[in-house]
């Protein structure tokens, strides 16, 4: 019996069912679907993730993401807005009806953040913060699990499965890159882990070649790949002025980039027979 016992495949695909809070659709991730999570690294302001919201839905996204806690290697970089930052999501989710992804940092900070997020993201450093994992498993909630940046397969499902033993079965795996001895790219993406996991688990399993990458020029290429290979979605940094962007904008996609990221995958969602 493998160790990761609820997050290994059985037999049948776990299909989330997301659904948005406040007027907010309702949409699907797992097997069978191609769903596009997109929007800016940080909130940095009200018209920021307004205007970034606006931008999105037109595009076609599914899912707004936004961090208002952001974990930044730096104690000097911009950390992000905290509650005035989650109250600018709850706008955005208003004003386009799209549901709200956003990171949890802090235990602590779980109840407010689950009062705006229609889905937490648990963020590639905290993927072994098992106290963080043992409290958002005892909430209702879907959660976008990162790999842990030097995380082994074994151990990320692992993660999934301290989600899953306290009684949240609403775990999405998120593939983000891993480290490697090469740095002319963020990270090293490990497109294979995506066959890998369809056959391992159960789990819808999406990719970040945002954050992955580290270079907006590589993201659209490397979103395709992750299609063929299987993935259920993907999430990418959307953000109308990528200059001007507090964190990570040399990976984020403009509108335009974002737009022909959108059409090409269309097209091989269909493809590969899955819904968009
Ligand atoms: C993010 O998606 O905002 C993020 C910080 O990504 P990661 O945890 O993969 O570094
Ligand atoms: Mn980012």
């Amino acid at each position: 019996m493998k160790p990761y016992r609820l997050a290994a495949r059985d037999g049948k695909d776990t299909i989330i069912e997301i659904v948005g809070r406040n007027g907010a659709g309702t949409c699907l991730i797992g097997e069978g679907f191609c769903t596009i999570i997109a929007g800016p690294c940080a909130v940095e302001s009200e018209e920021g993730i307004l205007s970034a919201a606006r931008l999105v839905k037109t595009l076609g996204a599914h899912i707004l993401r936004g961090g208002a806690f952001k974990p930044r290697t730096s104690p000097y970089s911009f950390p992000g807005l905290g509650l005035e930052g989650l109250n600018y999501l709850a706008l955005a989710r208003k004003e386009t009806g799209l549901p709200i992804i956003t990171e949890v940092l802090d235990v602590r900070d779980i109840d407010r953040v689950l009062e705006v997020a229609d889905i937490v993201q648990v963020g590639s450093r905290n993927m072994h913060n098992y106290p963080l994992l043992r409290d958002l498993s005892r909430q209702k909630v879907p959660v976008l699990l990162k790999r842990g940046y030097a995380a082994t397969v074994e151990e990320w499902l692992l993660a999934a499965e301290y989600l899953m033993a306290g009684g949240n079965g609403q775990v999405i795996l998120c593939e983000r890159g891993i480290r490697t001895f090469e740095n002319l790219t963020r990270n090293t993406v490990d497109i294979g882990v995506v066959p890998l996991l369809k056959e391992l688990s159960h789990l819808p399993v999406i990719v970040d070649p945002s954050h992955a990458l580290g270079k907006w020029q590589l993201v659209r290429p490397v979103a395709k790949a992750a299609i063929a290979a299987g993935a259920d979605g993907l999430m990418i940094e959307v953000h109308p002025h990528p200059e001007a962007a507090l964190s990570d904008g040399d990976q984020s996609l403009t509108g335009d980039n974002f737009r022909r990221l959108m059409d090409e995958i269309k097209a091989l969602a269909h493809l590969e027979g899955k819904r968009m």
